[in-house]
């Protein structure tokens, strides 16, 4: 958008309206005077009545008295059979009587030559009638007879004509301008059609290079590799090879696509054509298609070049059978036209299209197959060696303390995305510059981290005794057998302060693994099992508080069943639909007996796991009860108190450190208005 500037009419840049010596800006001014002027001759036309006379308006009776029966009338015209004008014979006008009909009326009205009065007639029967009447004993000569007249004023009927048609045009215009707002300039009720696409090249350069994407070793070779076709193409098709045509950067969101092709944009050397899957589309017209042509022609132009479609989704998802009754034409003629010019052009013809995208899974399989988007870039959330890389990146610009180490970052936040990263760098710096600090210290980082996975501390939510130590007795249950079963995540803080919409919470440190066991996943379900187990055998009742527990269970217990062949009565099938373009929305894959097979066994599953996590809780009350009493005075422990209170765990793994690490948050004991 164009940044506007505070001149005004002194040409004083800058200088504010309402300041001395300043005169408001004239731009919105001049822009509303016609409207204005408009609106003042519509007026001035509906109001003042040119013809009318209206100050020389008499009454009939006035006129009989005192001008026919006068003898002083030399003319009668009947208007419209509306009104009558009165002509004065000239010699009577020197009479005092008429000097207001001698002094002319406004507009040239009246005058010597008149007409000099005008009156109304009502009926024009009843007028005629009385006129003869009045008249019976004039002699023939002095019989005044009317003359008729019909005048037209086509001022309404034009207003009725252009008003409407005016207000039409004007909300078209509107319309069409919003809805081109943004495509460049000129005229842009005509841009419409046009590409919306951001061009970078020589003149406008992006900042960003692949030093400033930490990681991602592979996904940038991959698109250097892109990078250097375009430059070197001669080298790879001397040998008889094609140049690729596009490149799919799919991964999760916040794992730098966008970087890595701003990156390419900022690396490339070649004309950088960005825009976002949504550009094409546009309400109420269709335009999706002609702006994928205008795209391409402007990039053939400018070949050797990339084109870069961020979500692409947004207009590549899969066509036709959409369980979405929804379905889009719109959409479809783009993406059609989409893939028409991606297989349309010559293949050496120097555009590389990349786009990005976190669902590559709905996309249409015509536009991943190979000769449009050849490669495929998976990016996948950093290990720990890149997270610490993209730390090193971005506490570049912070002010951190000496001692801080960026491995002991990285370790604090498996899962987290670059995005994230990003997120607690900025959020610690915030959090130590709230405290007046001169330097970021590693307690900031880590409030950074508990506060990007759990939301602020609500130390002053109201809760009843009653309610915390249910609480305290949840979060101890499920820290309990976290603790003593050998695949479950191993615990390593839990609090009972209120946090975001959590009224507790337990941190976990996941390995970083690659595949999960069926072990591992039934000691993940028993453990959040825990928290409801621990309120039934301490209580004797159960509250509100497991549900997310329970819908966590649900979805495993859902998964391991009917996804991923884990359950021996099912056998080892999968209903799982990568594509997301099968039709199981309406019809289900399997027979109607399968269907309650499934539901029992999943049922069974978390029952079974819910009774192991019950008899886990009975097997050591004491250290149950001793872990709710602990929390319940501290608010907060760490993995230290747990160990003091079970042991060490056995079956502790090498990597596993003592120091306090971050990952999945249990939300847990959320109260009911808040489900
Ligand atoms: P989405 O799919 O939601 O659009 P994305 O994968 O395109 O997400 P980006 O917009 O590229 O994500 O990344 C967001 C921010 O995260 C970047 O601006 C950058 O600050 C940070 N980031 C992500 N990955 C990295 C990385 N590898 N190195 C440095 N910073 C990163």
């Amino acid at each position: 958008m164009e940044e506007k500037k505070g001149f005004n009419n002194n040409n004083k840049p800058n200088q504010k309206p309402g300041m001395p010596g300043s005169k408001p800006p004239t731009g919105g001014k001049n822009k509303y005077w016609i409207y204005i002027v408009l609106l003042g001759i519509f007026l001035v036309f509906t109001f003042v009545d040119f013809g009318g006379g209206s100050e020389n308006k008499i009454g009939q009776s006035k006129f009989e008295k005192e001008m026919l029966l006068q003898h002083d009338v030399e003319k009668l015209v009947i208007v419209n059979k509306e009104y009558a004008e009165v002509y004065i014979k000239q010699d009577k006008l020197a009479d005092e009587k008429y000097s207001d009909a001698a002094k002319g009326g406004p507009f040239g009205f009246g005058g010597s030559a008149g007409p000099h009065y005008t009156f109304e007639i009502g009926n024009l029967e009843n007028f005629e009638n009385k006129l003869e009447e009045l008249q019976k004993d004039f002699p023939p000569e002095e019989k005044i007879s009317p003359d008729y007249k019909t005048e037209h004023s086509y001022l309404p009927d034009i207003i009725s004509w252009v008003l409407p048609l005016a207000l039409i045009f004007g909300l078209w215009y509107f319309i069409f301008k919003r809805m081109s707002g943004g495509s460049g300039g000129g005229n842009k009720i005509f841009n419409i059609g046009k590409s919306k696409a951001q061009v970078f090249d020589k003149e406008k350069r992006v900042k960003v290079n692949f030093t400033d994407v930490a990681g991602l070793e592979e996904a940038k070779v991959e698109v250097m590799e892109i990078v250097d076709f375009l430059k070197n193409s001669s080298k790879y098709t001397q040998l008889g090879g094609k140049i690729p045509k596009g490149a799919l950067l799919v991964g999760p969101p916040g794992t730098g696509k966008t970087l890595l092709a701003k990156a390419v944009a900022g690396e490339a050397d070649v004309p950088f054509f960005s825009l976002s899957g949504s550009d094409f589309v546009e309400m109420f017209v269709c335009v999706g298609a002609s702006r994928v042509r205008d795209l391409f022609k402007q990039a053939k132009q400018k070949a050797p070049c990339i084109i870069f479609i961020d979500e692409i989704d947004a207009i590549g998802r899969a066509r036709g059978r959409n369980p979405n009754f929804g379905s889009n034409d719109e959409r479809e003629n783009t993406l059609n036209q989409l893939l028409t010019e991606m297989d349309g052009f010559d293949t050496n013809s120097g555009v590389i299209i990349l786009a990005a995208t976190n669902r590559a899974d709905i996309l249409d399989k015509a536009l991943m197959r190979a000769g449009r988007f050849d490669r495929q870039i998976h990016l996948e959330l950093p290990d720990i060696v890149e997270r610490e890389a993209i730390f090193k990146v971005h506490t570049k610009p912070l002010k951190m303390d000496k001692d801080l180490e960026l491995s002991f970052l990285s370790k604090q936040t498996p899962g987290f995305s670059g995005a994230d990263i990003a997120n607690v760098c900025n959020e610690a710096a915030l959090i130590a510059a709230r405290k007046n600090k001169k330097k970021i210290e590693k307690q900031d980082f880590l409030d950074a981290v508990d506060r990007i996975i759990g939301g602020l501390e609500r130390k002053s939510k109201i809760i009843s005794k009653e309610e915390k130590k249910t609480i305290a007795f949840h979060e101890a249950g499920n820290a309990t057998v976290s603790w003593l079963l050998e695949h479950a995540n191993p615990l390593l803080k839990v609090t009972i302060i209120p946090r975001g919409r959590a009224l507790g919470a337990a941190w976990y440190l996941p390995e970083e693994r690659s595949i999960t066991t069926k072990e591992q996943l039934l000691d993940e379900m028993c453990s959040a099992l825990g928290g409801r187990a621990s309120e039934e055998i301490v209580f004797g009742k159960v509250s509100t508080g497991a549900l997310n527990d329970l819908e966590k269970v649900t979805k495993q217990a859902i998964a391991m069943v009917s996804y991923l062949g884990m359950s021996e009565e099912v056998g080892t099938l999968s209903y799982y639909d990568s594509s997301g373009q099968g039709d199981y929305g309406f019809t289900k894959p399997y027979s109607e007996k399968t269907s309650e097979l499934i539901d029992s066994e999943i049922k069974a599953i978390v029952e079974n796991q819910y009774l192991r996590a019950k008899k886990v809780l009975k097997d050591n009350m004491d250290c149950l009860s001793k872990l709710a009493e602990t929390l319940l005075e501290k608010e907060v422990i760490f993995s230290d108190d747990l160990e003091k209170i079970f042991g060490e765990r056995p079956w502790k793994k090498e990597e596993e450190k003592p120091e306090p690490a971050n990952e999945v948050i249990i939300e847990e004991d959320k109260p009911d208005s808040e489900k």
